[in-house]
């Protein structure tokens, strides 16, 4: 086979696996960034009930306002009633009563759902406290590790990037500028190999005469559909 072509597929190969490494590095980093969202969620969650807890206070205060002058009202018209000399101001005063009982009954009710609202509320925050300080622990063992693993898979793409650095610099300058355009504009795959006339890149069938080429290896060949370099290899041929 021609020696640029075989440089080309061992350049490929080593392209391929730093791009598994870089995977390996977001999919650790997208982990940590996936517990940081759910710790964050969490805590917005925990101030919405804090928010609910403090308006369901403000509302029992007033409501407890309310209920106190009902109170107030009862016996201010209560010991009016002694006072009144004639039916008409007395069926009014009992009616007066009559509502402020009324009214003291429904803000006793009130009060009543308030509190176990706030109760509800307080409960949830504090579930979700005991919640977040877990994850928040979690979190931290996990960054230890994950950060153990980046340093590990950065060291072995240090050295496999100084390996294609190497075999790059033996290529000729319009075959390497060809193949970095092919590895960034198709998706990280610029050698491909040719199986039964097929290009393994695209799936798109290759020329009878081409292919035959492709099989001589003596030079370089490119696939008429997606451009990328073609390559063949004999055992492929052997097991199919
Ligand atoms: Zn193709």
């Amino acid at each position: 086979m021609n020696e640029e072509i075989s440089k080309l597929i061992d350049l490929q190969e080593i392209d391929s696996e730093i791009a598994g490494f870089n995977r390996e590095i977001q999919d650790r980093q997208q982990e940590i960034a996936d517990r940081e969202q759910s710790i964050a969620d969490k805590e917005t969650a925990i101030e919405e009930c804090l928010a609910r807890t403090a308006e369901l206070e403000q509302k029992k205060r007033d409501v407890t306002a309310e209920h106190e002058d009902a109170g107030a009202r009862i016996k201010e018209r209560q010991n009016k009633m002694m006072q009144v000399q004639t039916s008409r101001e007395h069926q009014a005063l009992l009616k007066e009563i009559e509502e402020s009982k009324k009214l003291l009954k429904e803000t006793e009710e009130q009060m009543l759902a308030i509190m176990e609202q706030i109760e509800e509320k307080t409960r949830e925050a504090e579930e979700l406290k005991n919640l977040c300080q877990g994850e928040k622990e979690l979190l931290n063992q996990e960054l230890d590790k994950v950060k153990k693993a980046i340093r590990k898979i950065e060291s072995r793409r240090k050295s496999v990037t100084k390996k294609r650095d190497e075999l790059a610099a033996e290529l000729q300058g319009a075959i390497l500028k060809r193949y970095n355009m092919l590895l960034s504009k198709r998706d990280g795959l610029a050698v491909v190999q040719a199986i039964d006339g097929v290009c393994q890149g695209c799936f798109m069938s290759i020329p009878p005469q081409q292919f035959n080429e492709v099989r001589k290896g003596s030079k370089m060949n490119l696939c008429p559909t997606c451009q990328r370099i073609l390559y063949f290899k004999e055992e492929e041929t052997v097991e199919a």
